[in-house]
């Protein structure tokens, strides 16, 4: 199968040599007539070499997405196997599937298939397209998932904005696969053993925040140690699943879930329900985050351990400043409710902020709040979604535990 072929001007063919999956579209020479959105193309240098192959959306900035850097390497249901299986693989090494049966399993550009998002839910798989390109692939992308996985049904959630940018229109969860009628409204999953409720229809972004297990993991290590009694403020804690992780490494800890989504606060009293843990001791409250950090500085209450795990504040590089401004505020907000001793685990989930950004958020916070922080640990996405070594773009999650003093 030959594909059209798409020509690149001189020397802009080196980031995708060494590996980076994007072509941008100041970087054509000439482009095939009459290829339609998402259309496989083959990237040849201004000799005529061929460099790689990919999907082109001409109405989009990213004009090519590149699949394979072979010749030889055809985009058919073989080679979304491949990709499939590899990604597979790397869950299977990263952690134990049986105890952990809720993550990501296909992470674009990081597992080499740009525009593929697949999360897992127990049986369950959420697929969504983010592109001109694999909106193509879809249907075949689908029947080896069909195939491989072997799930027992799969929805696919066309709803997220980036759409917008490839040209694409925002769709209604579809269950393409399985049995319609199942209540994917209340599905238990596991992750480390503990059980979380996820509502695959209507809950946030896929359903579940995959991304902060290792994090999740870390707060439950250090609460062990805590004092007893010691009192966590979980901020932005929609599923509560990191105070469930701190109570299962101490269980004389008090939680305080705080999240302004009514619904967020039902899940969460669900999942203590769902691991055996009683609510008396702790609170729900719905409240705005901002000022229900200002009311603990204003009325002096202090806490042994502060979660700070906000939505992002930047979702383009165009708010950048202003997420600055907010991370800077919440954290110094954080820091104020501090016991002295305290950990604060702060995150931002903003892809054009980066660690660095986040650090010198956590420096001013510190400097402004008057209060020594030391930073203990750094982390990232996560194994389950690994960033593509050639393309740091798809790194977006970032959190520091710091100790205040
Ligand atoms: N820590 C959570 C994930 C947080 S997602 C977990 O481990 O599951 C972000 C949460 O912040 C959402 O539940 C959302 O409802 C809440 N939220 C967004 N903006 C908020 C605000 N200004 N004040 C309080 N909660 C907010």
């Amino acid at each position: 199968m030959a594909y059209p072929k798409l020509s690149l001007k001189k020397g802009r063919e080196w980031q995708l040599r060494k590996g980076h999956p994007w072509l941008f579209s100041g970087a054509i020479s000439q482009a095939p007539n009459k290829v339609a959105g998402g259309e496989m193309v083959d990237l040849v240098d201004y000799e005529g070499k061929f460099v790689a192959r990919g999907y082109y959306n001409p109405a989009s900035n990213i004009a090519v997405r590149v699949l394979t850097r072979s010749a030889q390497e055809h985009v058919d249901a073989s080679f979304l196997q491949r990709r499939l299986r590899d990604a597979m693989e790397l869950r299977q090494i990263a952690f134990d599937t049986q105890t952990t049966n809720v993550y990501r399993l296909i992470n674009a550009e990081g597992d080499f298939l740009p525009g593929f998002i697949v999360d897992r839910f127990a049986d369950v798989l959420v697929v969504q397209s983010h592109t001109a390109g694999a909106e193509r692939l879809l249907p075949e992308f689908l029947d080896v998932l069909k195939e491989v996985a072997d799930p027992k049904a799969i929805i696919v959630r066309n709803d997220a904005s980036v759409r917008k940018r490839e040209g694409l229109g925002r769709e209604a969860a579809k269950i393409v696969h399985g049995d319609e009628n199942a209540d994917f409204a209340n599905l238990p999953v596991k992750e480390n053993g503990f059980v979380f409720m996820v509502d695959l229809v209507a809950g946030q972004k896929t359903g579940f925040f995959a991304d902060q297990r290792d994090k999740r993991s870390a707060v439950q290590i250090y609460s062990q140690r805590m004092a007893p009694g010691a009192v966590l403020a979980n901020v932005f804690s929609y599923s509560a699943a990191f105070s469930i992780y701190a109570l299962a490494g101490n269980s004389t800890l008090q939680t305080i879930n705080v999240d302004e989504s009514a619904k967020a606060l039902e899940l969460a009293k669900r999942n203590f329900d769902a691991n055996d843990i009683s609510q008396a001791g702790h609170s729900f409250v719905e409240a705005e985050a901002f000022e229900w950090l200002e009311k603990q500085v204003q009325t002096e209450h202090t806490f042994q351990f502060v979660i700070l795990d906000p939505p992002a504040f930047a979702k383009s590089h165009k708010d950048k400043e202003k997420a600055l401004r907010a991370y800077a505020r919440l954290n110094y907000l954080g820091m104020r409710c501090c016991d002295s001793g305290a950990l604060l685990l702060t995150c931002s989930c903003s892809g054009a902020v980066s660690l660095d950004d986040l650090q010198a958020c956590v420096r001013s916070a510190a400097a402004q709040a008057n209060r020594p922080a030391q930073i203990i640990e750094v982390f990232k996405n996560g194994a389950d979604h690994p960033v593509n070594a050639a393309a740091p773009e798809s790194e977006y999650l970032k959190a520091l535990l710091c100790r205040i003093l």
